[in-house]
């Protein structure tokens, strides 16, 4: 095998892989290094016996042929086993369950029936055509946000006259827009909107931007399940590549990234070298610190520096003998108070559907449970202290669990583990254990993330920590817009 490529892409999770693909399926010669043995990055799997388990990400969205991972489909020709939700999700609160119908009239029924406020509609439209509006813009324009003159001139094309005002909404915040609508002083419908944006834009309604939360709060109305979990598209994207002759190598860390000579030299864990002119990037901004060297090293301390603050994941894992059909795949659970060593009163559950024996096996489930924690938490620690405050955590979410499933509450337990952000450092070498991307603020808002075109020839940097954030549609969309661009 040459050690010289058209194009080395550093990390296979959603967005190295698109990108690598993509170049690909361009007869680029290709090579995706990856340090884990499996792809798929936080949206990857681990298995016990005859259960799979999503390891951190569980659901898809974007998936409309005219979004990113809709897109991807056609471009790749794949179709992912998915099934679209008509309950987006279910929300256990203190006063009830909330149904994320998928159907926007359904869901404003039920907005209506649980926080009724005479705006409640006027709210919700604006929210659903701002979300509207932004795939436009951002799905368009390949070259946004401009990275030079020439991206600058793309974006003023007539097409973009009617949408590109939406861009104050990036500069206010959720909470300013609810006072417009005078939605502000109800304390029910805002912790709602809060828990409901911690798990999407990553940030309460006071800081995050209207226009990201926009994205964040109309997300359930396309919320699909992937069959067998949400490693199995990533898969399908790798044998794809693979198929396009794509040079896919797992289990060998990327050490060291420099430019010399106009070209730029990868070493991995296990020596070997490889050259390229171009070089794409998913590998989170904090750890491209430690593979860089010199100027480049600098622009990334730089960038890590600003950035320096995102969220580190307290997952739970378990199977369950149950064969009932459940309405959904996926709940958000509000806790009374904060949940032990993390920083949020709710948790993410997803329960794998009845029909799903990829999963588990028939008359089983499996259940994938995440919430925000920070990760100084749970590093410097014992491995007493870290197995014990691990323990605790995962005493009182399964105790929530149960009161709020009773029809689960007795059913058998099996393979119950956790994972906390040393867990994530270990298997994804995210730096610090930070997941979900940069947290979208009215300061930190997705125009001010990392570019994806860095100062630096030949070198692109996709991925969560980069535009326009988290998430696999955003991540996909992303890494499509810069193989364009090359
Ligand atoms: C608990 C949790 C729940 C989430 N839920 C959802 C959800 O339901 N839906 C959703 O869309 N998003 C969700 N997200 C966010 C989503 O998972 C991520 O934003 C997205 O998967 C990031 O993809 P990525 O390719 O940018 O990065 P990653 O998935 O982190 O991929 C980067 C890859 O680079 C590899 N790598 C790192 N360092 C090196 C190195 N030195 N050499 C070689 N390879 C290296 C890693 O092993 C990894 O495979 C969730 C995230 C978490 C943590």
């Amino acid at each position: 095998m040459s050690n010289h490529f058209d194009y080395i892409v550093l990390g296979a999770g959603y967005a190295g892989l698109t990108a690598a693909a993509l170049l690909a399926k361009r007869n680029k010669s290709t090579l995706l290094l990856e340090s884990h043995y499996a792809v798929g990055g936080c949206a990857s799997f681990f298995r016990r016996k005859h259960f799979f388990f999503d390891s951190g990400a569980t659901t898809l969205s974007g998936m409309l042929p005219h979004l990113p991972l809709g897109l991807l489909q056609k471009e790749l020709d794949i179709q992912f086993a998915v099934a679209h939700l008509p309950i987006g999700m279910i929300i256990k609160t203190e006063h009830g369950d909330i149904h994320r119908y998928a159907n926007r009239v359904q869901w404003l029924q039920e907005c209506m029936k649980v926080f009724p406020h005479k705006n409640q509609e006027r709210f919700w439209s604006k929210l659903y055509e701002l979300e509207e509006k932004v795939w436009k813009i951002v799905g368009n324009n390949p070259f946004f946000p401009p990275a030079n003159i020439n991206d600058f001139l793309s974006l003023i094309a007539p097409k973009n006259f009617p949408n590109i005002t939406i861009i104050r909404g990036v500069f206010s915040s959720l909470y300013q827009l609810l006072r417009r609508y005078d939605l502000h002083n109800d304390k029910y419908f805002k912790r709602f909107v809060d828990e409901q944006l911690i798990i999407s834009t990553q940030n309460y309604s006071e800081q995050s931007p209207y226009l990201t939360s926009a994205m964040g709060l109309t997300y359930p109305s396309q919320t699909y399940y992937p069959y067998g979990g949400i490693a199995k598209p990533a898969q399908m994207i790798a044998e794809k590549f693979d198929q396009m002759n794509g040079v896919l190598r797992k289990n060998d860390a990327v050490v060291s990234i420099r430019y010399h000579n106009a070209i730029w030299h990868i070493e991995t864990e296990k020596g070997k070298k490889f050259v390229s002119p171009t070089i794409i990037s998913s590998i989170p901004i904090w750890s491209m610190v430690k593979l860089t060297h010199e100027k480049v090293q600098e622009y990334y301390r730089k960038k890590a520096e600003q950035f320096h603050f995102a969220w580190g994941a307290f997952m739970v894992y378990f199977a369950i003998e149950s064969s009932e059909e459940l309405p959904t795949a996926y709940y958000q659970i509000h806790t009374q108070e904060t949940i032990p060593h993390c920083a949020s009163r709710s948790f993410f559950v997803t329960i794998s559907l009845s029909d799903d024996e990829i999963k588990a096996p028939r008359g089983w489930k499996t259940v994938t449970i995440s919430t925000h924690t920070h990760s100084h938490e749970w590093f410097n620690l014992t491995e007493e202290e870290y197995e014990r405050k691990k323990q605790q955590t995962t005493d009182f979410i399964i105790s929530v669990f149960n009161k709020e499933f009773p029809l689960l509450r007795h059913s058998n337990k099996e393979w119950i583990s956790s994972a906390t952000p040393r867990t994530f450092s270990h298997y994804t070498r995210r730096f610090s254990g930070f997941v979900g991307g940069i947290p979208h603020s009215t300061r930190q808002n997705f125009l001010t993330l990392p570019h994806n075109v860095t100062p630096f020839k030949g070198l692109y940097q996709i991925g969560d920590s980069a535009f326009p954030g988290q998430g696999t549609p955003s991540v996909v969309l992303a890494a499509m817009n810069v193989v364009q661009r090359l």
